[in-house]
């Protein structure tokens, strides 16, 4: 192992300039020498830039389509764009690099990369197929929240900071090494969420601020050189003290890596509180045909057909109509906008898209829950009622797929928590089980509802409940003419029984239908409780 000395001047002035320990300044130190020497490896070493890593395979359009079809259901001018997109990108790279006669012959100066817009509801889908994408393709894929970022000089990480992490995600073992795999064979970037840098004239700051960082967007996307090292990182600000010390004068040439070969792929739901794209598209369209004046008032027309036109238009993806203008007027720079030539949407997913991503694709949720509870040896089935049930709810929050889990697990949190090391070595979900999961689960589990609340109670609150005939009766009766579950019924009803914890109760408490019936009920035992602990107070 080779021994490794920092001065002591060197730490002081580390430890006062960053205002940190002895051990802090003595690790970061450590890691910028490393980083030095990775650097004069890179720049200097006998096998410097030669060791690319395995190649990544090329594909055809249609084979990543056809892979892109294994798991993400519907979507197909996306799947189609993106596979174009990827597919011609990453072999025109390839070839450039290996500087193939077949390509040189065309004397092609300029490449136009096929950077690719989406826009479309949340939840259908839109980085999902990036992510499936980077799981084909073998060379990385950086996918970003645009709102994790800013333009360079604020707080926060930079534009740049995006290829920087690229680099990070290539195969090879040094910094260089990895932007040399870039280089080669290239990379994709994929910013989430867009739209929430468009500009809105709602505030004039912040406004500027994200017209910063799309133009910081849109010289990435045309051609920027980047630092592979974060010039404002403390280990690049210490290696600069610790190459003043050495007596090594001017600054360390940077490396750089070229952001030509990377593609660019942009997305967003374009959609805000008070405006959207697909409001933009329709007042566009609307007003071409002759239904709004240029001002925005609505133009009379005797001749159409309003009925019909608006059952037809209710299915109507306006993001597929949408234009340049569209994308600028939502709040996109011209130039970003000219940048993405591709342009392309996904639709809203409908119930039966969301049944079919549960039943036919490759890695669907529900093959996620057989697996997980076959660790625990429990084989669990999905009945296709429950699959419709599931699929209507999680259509009705208009989230897009995302509901899918949360409705599955707010049904199965309670399997998953009570069923592994009990006897049940099997169970299908069913219909009922979705509507009434808790209940369910206690049939079989073998437990009464009303035992169970109990317990459960005492548990958290310290209280034994007794409920009487007549209050189970009463509870039964009124679960039953509000379709709710007993479980819920008794969340309801004895919604103020934890009061008893803070009134001190000792020992039993026995429910009566008056506890339940009156809302009330446990408030007013309170109020009576406080007012004699007032009452009994000695005087002082
Ligand atoms: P967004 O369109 O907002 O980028 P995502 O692509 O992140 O939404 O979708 C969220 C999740 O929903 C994905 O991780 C995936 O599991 C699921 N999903 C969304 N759309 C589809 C689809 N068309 N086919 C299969 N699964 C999908």
């Amino acid at each position: 192992m080779v021994q490794k000395s920092i001065t002591k001047d060197v730490l002081n002035q580390v430890m006062e300039r960053y205002g940190c320990s002895e051990e802090d300044a003595i690790r970061a130190c450590l890691e910028a020498e490393n980083s030095y020497e990775e650097a004069l490896d890179s720049m200097l070493g006998e096998d410097s830039g030669t060791k690319a890593k395995e190649a990544p395979l090329s594909h055809t359009p249609m084979e990543i389509k056809t892979y892109l079809d294994k798991f993400v259901i519907g979507q197909e001018t996306y799947k189609k764009r993106l596979a174009i997109a990827a597919a011609y990108h990453f072999a025109t790279v390839k070839a450039k690099h290996d500087n193939l006669e077949a390509i040189r012959d065309f004397n092609v100066k300029r490449f136009r990369k096929k950077n690719t817009l989406i826009a479309g509801p949340s939840g259908s889908g839109k980085t999902y197929c990036v992510e499936v994408l980077a799981d084909l393709l073998g060379v990385p894929v950086n996918i970003v929240d645009a709102t994790d970022y800013t333009e360079a000089g604020y707080v926060g990480k930079s534009a740049d900071d995006m290829v920087r992490e690229l680099i990070a995600m290539a195969p090879g073992d040094s910094k260089s090494e990895k932007a040399d795999f870039i280089n080669r064979y290239g990379g994709l970037i994929f910013v989430d969420e867009v739209d929430k840098k468009a500009k809105d004239g709602s505030h004039a700051g912040a406004d500027v601020s994200r017209e910063g960082f799309q133009r910081a967007v849109l010289k990435l996307i045309e051609r920027k050189a980047v630092s592979i090292d974060d010039p404002n990182s403390p280990a690049s600000q210490i290696q600069g003290l610790v190459d003043q010390q050495r007596g090594i004068s001017g600054k360390k040439k940077d490396t750089m890596l070229g952001t030509e070969n990377i593609l660019f792929v942009l997305g967003g739901s374009f959609q805000r509180a008070h405006d959207s794209m697909e409001a933009i598209v329709k007042k566009r369209m609307d007003s071409k045909s002759g239904k709004l004046k240029e001002d925005g008032s609505l133009n009379i027309s005797g001749f159409a057909s309003p009925s019909n036109d608006s059952r037809h238009k209710e299915f109507r993806n306006y993001y597929k109509d949408a234009i340049d203008d569209d994308y600028i007027r939502f709040g996109l720079i011209p130039e970003l906008v000219g940048r993405t030539p591709i342009r392309t949407y996904v639709n809203a997913l409908s119930k039966n898209d969301l049944v079919r991503i549960m039943t036919n694709t490759e890695d669907s949720i529900l093959n996620q829950y057989k697996m997980e509870f076959t660790l625990f040896n429990i084989d669990i089935d999905f009945a296709s009622d429950a699959i419709e049930k599931v699929a209507e709810k999680a259509e009705a929050k208009k989230t897009g797929a995302r509901a899918l889990v949360s409705e599955w697990e707010s049904i199965l949190t309670d399997f998953q928590f009570q069923l592994p090391g009990h006897k049940v070595s099997a169970f299908t979900v069913t219909k009922k089980i979705c509507e009434h999961p808790q209940d369910e689960l206690l049939k079989i589990l073998e437990k009464s509802p009303v035992f169970d609340f109990a317990d459960r109670f005492r548990q958290e609150h310290g209280v034994q409940l007794r409920f009487t005939d007549e209050s189970v009766g009463y509870i039964e009766n009124y679960a039953k003419k509000n379709g709710m579950q007993v479980s819920d019924a008794l969340g309801k009803l004895m919604a103020g029984a934890p009061a008893l914890n803070y009134m001190n109760h000792k020992g039993e408490f026995v429910v009566e239908p008056k506890a339940l019936k009156d809302e009330k009920y446990f408030d007013n035992l309170y109020v009576e409780w406080h007012k004699k602990q007032i009452k009994d107070q000695p005087l002082k």
